[in-house]
């Protein structure tokens, strides 16, 4: 099972890949996850990182295309993978069309999880407060910018998928098993087509 999944920050993509990762045995790849390792780690692409994710921005296409590239390369993905934060731009769609047309892989869907903006927000302001900040672009004012870039950026990459007929979108204002649920008959669906 390949699968993207698509939404704006807080949206709940990190919680229902954990359950897609428990059901299908897929591995998730989060790019956000990524990038913070690096910015832990001190690396180059986590020094550049750190700003750019403080301010709520996206970090230039061609470093998380090469990310993503590496990462597809390695053996555990073999299985199928969640993506989870990549792609955001329709160039970042681009290249991972032909990386998978590379290898000869295709996507089994794209899922985009709704949710209006304002609930988006009370859900950031818990989450920073339950991490104790432990994200330093859980803020209401990143959150805004984050927001802004999704609409700008991000959107296009669901109607990119929508014009080649790929995109399924699930109501993401519900609880966590209400939206994992709906993407399971959805997932299921697909599999009895
Ligand atoms: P996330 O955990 O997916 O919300 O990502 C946190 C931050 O990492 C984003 O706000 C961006 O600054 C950066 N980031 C993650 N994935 C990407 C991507 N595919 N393209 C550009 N920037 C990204």
């Amino acid at each position: 099972m390949r699968l993207i999944l698509l939404g704006p920050p807080g949206a709940g993509k990190g919680t229902q890949s954990q359950r897609l990762i428990a059901k299908y045995g897929v591995v998730q790849l989060s790019t956000g996850d990524m990038l913070r390792s690096a910015v832990a780690a001190g690396t180059p692409v986590g020094v550049r990182a750190k700003a750019i994710i403080d301010r709520g921005e996206l970090m230039p296409d061609d470093i998380m295309i090469e990310l993503i590239a590496d990462r597809l390369s390695d053996a555990d993905t073999a299985s199928g993978f969640v993506l989870d934060g990549f792609p955001r731009t329709v160039g970042q769609a681009e290249a991972l069309d032909e990386l998978l047309d590379g290898k000869h892989l295709a996507l089994d869907a794209v899922i985009e999880i709704t949710v209006d903006d304002a609930v988006l927000e009370g859900r950031i302001a818990t989450r920073a407060q339950e991490s104790g900040g432990a994200r330093g672009d859980d803020t209401l004012e990143t959150l805004k910018r984050r927001l802004a870039v999704y609409h700008a950026q991000t959107e296009p990459v669901a109607a990119y998928y929508r014009s080649r007929e790929m995109l399924k979108t699930v109501d993401g204002m519900g609880t966590m098993d209400q939206v994992g649920e709906a993407i399971d008959t959805l997932l299921s669906a697909r599999t009895e087509a």
